[in-house]
């Protein structure tokens, strides 16, 4: 039986990668942080919670990781743990660069000391290519990452590489793009636009206060994102970094149309521009074209975003109702 370590386990990613992997027999460990030992933090996982062993630690105490990565000596480790901030693009840049550059560093570090035969997934970022030059990004696209979040994701990527290259740890980065679920949080614009169509539907909200509706991304269902982060630990001899993405573009508009329609409303109805939610459109969007992952890995995602954002909207529909 294969023993997978997951950081960030309670987390959208972790919750469908630990059960993806339970599903493939695998024996599944997660790491979480100490603050997120209440019982309300960990709901994603709720359903699962006896079928994986949890261990609290922080990704800042590099003694500690190490202690349990020697006991653990897991097969494999997805790195999945991270800071980050939707929204607003504001933020304590300095938290975000210890947890997400130093978290990294101590894990690869004490796989390198204790368990080197590990192999190692490191979840990188479409933000690494932040205001990108060119359309869509591929693995050999230049970083140009313009959030301290990116940043912190280029450096990630550059430790995967130093411990691949002096280290010889099979250690690689699955450039994530945009990858969402019910299970999303609710500052992120997709969960935002489902939930509060819902709560307006309720007479719960309403109006829907976002910003930019111009903006586009490539957004792919998290369940098919997991199964591309095992494909890459396991469908080819030696590590490689991958583009994970669908290729596709959406508008926030055409995202407000499907959930709002959904529902039998006219976002229009209810929608407010509101400044402070307003970011800057990219000059070249952010989308990503996966074809390395689909000749080398075989994969390719297969939920529609039509599917899934009607799937996030009957899930919220369900969730509110249950709360009046
Ligand atoms: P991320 O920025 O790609 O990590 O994901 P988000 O879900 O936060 O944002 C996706 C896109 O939606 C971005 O281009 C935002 O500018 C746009 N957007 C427009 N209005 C909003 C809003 O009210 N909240 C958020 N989070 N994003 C918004």
């Amino acid at each position: 039986m294969k023993k997978a370590f997951i950081t960030g386990i309670s987390g959208q990613d972790g919750s469908y990668l630990a059960e993806y992997l339970l599903g493939l027999g695998y024996e599944v460990h997660g790491l979480i942080r100490p603050a997120s030992r209440k019982d309300d933090a960990l709901w994603r996982i709720e359903s699962i919670r006896d079928q994986v062993k949890l261990h609290i630690a922080d990704l800042g105490n590099s003694q500690q990781l190490e202690s349990l990565v020697r006991t653990l000596q897991p097969d494999e480790c997805y790195h999945l743990a991270a800071k980050s901030f939707a929204g607003i693009a504001t933020g304590d840049g300095a938290a975000i660069l210890q947890v997400n550059v130093n978290g990294t560093r101590h894990l690869l570090s004490a796989l390198n000391s204790v368990a080197p035969e590990c192999r190692f997934f490191f979840a990188g970022s479409s933000e690494i290519f932040g205001a990108a030059e060119v359309a869509p990004q591929t693995e050999t696209t230049p970083f140009h990452p313009r959030s301290v979040y990116g940043e912190s994701k280029v450096k990630g990527h550059e430790l995967v590489h130093q411990y691949r290259d002096q280290h010889q740890l099979f250690a690689c980065t699955g450039i994530l793009y945009n990858h969402e679920s019910p299970r999303r949080g609710f500052r992120f614009v997709t969960r935002k636009i489902t939930s509060t169509a819902v709560k307006i539907k309720l007479g719960l909200e309403f109006e829907l206060r976002l910003g930019n509706i111009e903006a586009e991304r490539d957004w792919g269902f998290a369940g098919d994102t997991v199964t591309a982060m095992h494909a890459c630990l396991n469908n080819v001899e030696a590590p490689e970094d991958f583009v994970i993405a669908t290729g596709l573009t959406h508008t926030v508009g055409e995202l407000l149309a499907l959930a709002f329609g959904e529902l039998d409303l006219n976002y229009e109805s209810y929608l407010v521009i509101d400044p402070d939610f307003v970011r800057p459109k990219e000059a070249v969007p952010l989308v990503g074209d996966a074809s390395r992952a689909k000749l080398k890995l075989g994969w390719q995602p297969r939920k529609t975003f039509e599917d899934m954002i009607r799937e996030m909207v009957l899930s919220d529909l369900d969730y509110f109702s249950h709360l009046l």
